[in-house]
Order: structure tokens, then C-alpha cells, then sequence
């Protein structure tokens, strides 16, 4: 048998490139053995809150078991099947699971294996609608402080570049908007009347109502129904990336049932598999998937991945929307959202604390005090939750929350608890 005692964060020093990390700076990693429900438990045993359902995925609750029982069950059954040429009860389940809940005008579901591919394939899907319809429109359109991934279509489509400038000059074409946040709509509308008319603008792709990467940004629903449906008037398709706000997270099942104007094409994943294994999952309307009908063979969309539709995949998620429209969630959801209200009564007045904002179980506010993005001041207040037992990753001057939706309401209070200490510490 194979015995060290090293620890894990010794080990992974070894071989190991972590993602978004600068490893001279950042040279150890926490080593995590188990997790179950709201709880991460490191390897010295301390157990730390999950305030942000790793990153926006448990949110039934780490290990969850009818989860664990419906896809132990699925893998006895059937593992792995190319999804070209076959087909299986999982995926049919799914799509007819997923259609009863998305907007009402969504009607098929393509698949991927992330959020980044989600985008990638919507961004493909909407540059071969026009060109399948003999108009071909090479201008895409997005807010300025986007994110939507970190494959070459989603970056580009991303506004927060901070990090992209060896790849810029590869990027596709991209004009951007500001978010609707009230006065600045007039503005923003009749600058999209100018692009508009040179007929060039494929698509636009939008995260709904919060800007999860952007640290938490909430903008104006009516003001981005108001940009929407401008846009609809002049063929523009409408891409909702709800990576993050899907399933639940805004209140609503999608972010897009808060508007109106519905998008023509949504991206999918994090929440989709419940944090179990990763799939993404790009949606249309019946008007986009007969754009690619055709005696034609390539007028097809030619995009595919190996591990699409995995049955696994597919029963994690099925599973997870049986969850999602449980009383129980539903409540839970319910609950989360009415103790964020308590605390952001409370917090709002504190001296040294602006912004504070909330949607369904998203939760923010921003410190008063200046602080670079990921600076020292945002490792000290990384750090001070992490000793608290608490898992939150503040971003610049923003401490936001996004917990699993079966936190219970003593884990929530310890997590206010640990924001008002933080508070305490500038
Ligand atoms: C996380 C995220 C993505 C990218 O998803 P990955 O699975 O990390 O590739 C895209 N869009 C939004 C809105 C996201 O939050």
C-alpha cells in the first residue's frame, strides 16, 4: 500500500495546475476530503459553510442522496452511448423535464459538457441561422461586464478582459452596451437604433438581471426588457446566458421568467447537474432548429462532443428538477430569500457598507473601502471567513452570498455572522 504523510496541499505542489490561479503567488491549495449538504470539510477535519454551493452548482445540498440513488441506479443501467445516431430514456426524460419549466416558446436542447460550450455553441447556432438563411451578420453584441467563459467565442463575447490580453487579437467581433440601470436606457436604446441599421448584428448575449462574475451586478428588468425587444424587432437572436441565474437562483426557475421579451436561445450548466458532473446545455425555439432543416446536409449544425448527453449527466439533472419543483425546495428558497431581506434591513445602515443587493437567494454588498480586484485586503477577508468556517469568495470590495438551497437557517445566520466581523475588520 501506498503511504505518505504528506498532506494533500503538499502533494498537489507536485504535478498539479489549478485554474485561475497565479501559483507563485498562490502556491497552496486547501485540501478538501468530504462534503455533505451546506459543508466542505478540509483535511485537518475543519468543516467550513459552503456560502457560494461551489460556485453556483450544489445547490440541493452536497452528496444529495435521492441524487446519488437515482444515478447509482442509472450506472448500472447504461454509462455511455454516442449521442449521434443514438438515443436514450435520460435524455428524452430531460428534455421533456427541462420544457416544462423553461420559457414557454423553448423548444430544443443541444448539448454540451460546460458553461463555456453552452455560450460557444449558442454564439455557432446563431452565426449559422443567418447564414443558413442567406444573410450572413458577422457583428455580435454584449454588456461591458459580461462573463460568459474562457473558451475563444464566450471570451470574446466577455467584457471582463482583464486577464484575456494574449488572446485579444483572436477574439471575434464584439460591440458593447452598458446594463440598463435607469436613466442611462434612453441612451443606450438609441444607440442600438444606430448599430442596428447597418443589418450586421448576429446576436446578443446577455447574463439576465445579475452579472454573477462582475461581483453580483444587478441591473434594471424593464430597462434590458426595453434593449430585448428593440433588438427582437430587427432579427437580432437573443441569447440568455443563464449559466449562473438558471434554476432557481433569481426566484423564478430562469432569470428570463422576470422579463418579458424571452430570449431565443439559452445556455445552460453549473446548477444543471447539481455539482455532480459537469454538462452544459444550449435551448431554442422551434424557429431556430428549423433554420438548420434542409435537404442540404450542410446546412446541419456540425458541432459535437464526445460525452454529449451522457446518461449519467442527464439523470443527475432530471433528478435535480424533480428537486427544484419539490414543496420542500420551494420553500426553502422562500425561506433563504426572507432571511436576506432581514439581514439587508440590518446591514444596509452599517457606515462602511453601499450597494447592498439582492435576487432570490443572491445576496451582496460592497465595502466601502477601496480594494484592488483580488488584492491583499480581498486574501484578508478570504482568509477571515475561511476561519470562521466559512467559504465565501469576496471579489475586489464585494462580499456576496449564494448558498445551497437546503442551508439551514443556523448555517445562514453563522454567515451573516462572519460578514458583520469582516465589516468590523476595515
Ligand atoms: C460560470 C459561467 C460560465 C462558464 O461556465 P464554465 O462551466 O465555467 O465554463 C458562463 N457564463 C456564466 C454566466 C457563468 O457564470
Amino acid at each position: 500500500m501506498h503511504t505518505t504523510t504528506k498532506s494533500l496541499t503538499e502533494r498537489d505542489q507536485n504535478h498539479l495546475w489549478h485554474p485561475l490561479t497565479q501559483h507563485k503567488l498562490h502556491p497552496e491549495m486547501l485540501g478538501i476530503v468530504k462534503a455533505k449538504g451546506a459543508l466542505l470539510y478540509d483535511e485537518s477535519g475543519k468543516e467550513y459553510i459552503d456560502g457560494i454551493a461551489s460556485w453556483y452548482t450544489t445547490m440541493y445540498g452536497h452528496c444529495n442522496e435521492y441524487i446519488l440513488s437515482m444515478v447509482g441506479r442509472q450506472m448500472q443501467q447504461l454509462d455511455q452511448v454516442v449521442f449521434s445516431g443514438f438515443t436514450h430514456l435520460p435524455a428524452i426524460e430531460l428534455s421533456e423535464a427541462l420544457i416544462n419549466i423553461l420559457p414557454d416558446n423553448q423548444q430544443k436542447l443541444f448539448f454540451s459538457d460546460n458553461g463555456s460550450t453552452s455560450v460557444e455553441v449558442a454564439v455557432k447556432m446563431a452565426l449559422q441561422y443567418h447564414f443558413n438563411k442567406g444573410h450572413k451578420k458577422n457583428v455580435l453584441l454584449a454588456f461591458e461586464e459580461g462573463f460568459h467563459g474562457d473558451t475563444f467565442g464566450a471570451m470574446s463575447v466577455s467584457g471582463l478582459s482583464v486577464y484575456n490580453g494574449p488572446f485579444e487579437d483572436f477574439f471575434l467581433e464584439v460591440k458593447r452596451i452598458p446594463v440598463p440601470e435607469g436613466k442611462n436606457i434612453e441612451k443606450i436604446l438609441q444607440e442600438l437604433e444606430n448599430l442596428l441599421g447597418e443589418d450586421n448584428t448576429a446576436a446578443f448575449v446577455y447574463e439576465p438581471l445579475v452579472q454573477g462574475a462582475a461581483a453580483m451586478k444587478m441591473h434594471d428588468a424593464h430597462g434590458l426588457d426595453q434593449i430585448l425587444a428593440l433588438l427582437k424587432k430587427y432579427g437580432v437572436l437573443l441569447i440568455a446566458d443563464e449559466v449562473m441565474t438558471g434554476f432557481g437562483k433569481t426566484g423564478t426557475y430562469f432569470a428570463s421568467d422576470q422579463i418579458e421579451t424571452k430570449p431565443d436561445i439559452i445556455c445552460l450548466s453549473k446548477a444543471l447537474t447539481a455539482g455532480l458532473v459537469p454538462m452544459g446545455l444550449t435551448t431554442c425555439t422551434q424557429e431556430v432548429y428549423d433554420a438548420f432543416l434542409d435537404d442540404d446536409i450542410a446546412k446541419g449544425f456540425f458541432h459535437g462532443h464526445t460525452y454529449s448527453a451522457n446518461p449519467l449527466a442527464c439523470t443527475v439533472a432530471l433528478a435535480g428538477i424533480e428537486l427544484l419543483r419539490s414543496e420542500k425546495i420551494q420553500r426553502n428558497i422562500t425561506n433563504i430569500m426572507k432571511w436576506h431581506g432581514v439581514f439587508a434591513e440590518e446591514i444596509k445602515e452599517h457606515p462602511k457598507v453601499k450597494n447592498v443587493r439582492r435576487l432570490g437567494v443572491i445576496f451582496a454588498l460592497d465595502l466601502t473601502v477601496d480594494m484592488q480586484r483580488y488584492g491583499n485586503l480581498r486574501d484578508k477577508l478570504f482568509n477571515h471567513f475561511m476561519n470562521e468556517g466559512v467559504f465565501l469568495r469576496p471579489l475586489g470590495n464585494t462580499i456576496y452570498v449564494l448558498p445551497p438551497y437546503v442551508i439551514t437557517r443556523e448555517q445562514m445566520e453563522k454567515v451573516y455572522a462572519s460578514i458583520r466581523s469582516a465589516i468590523a475588520l476595515f
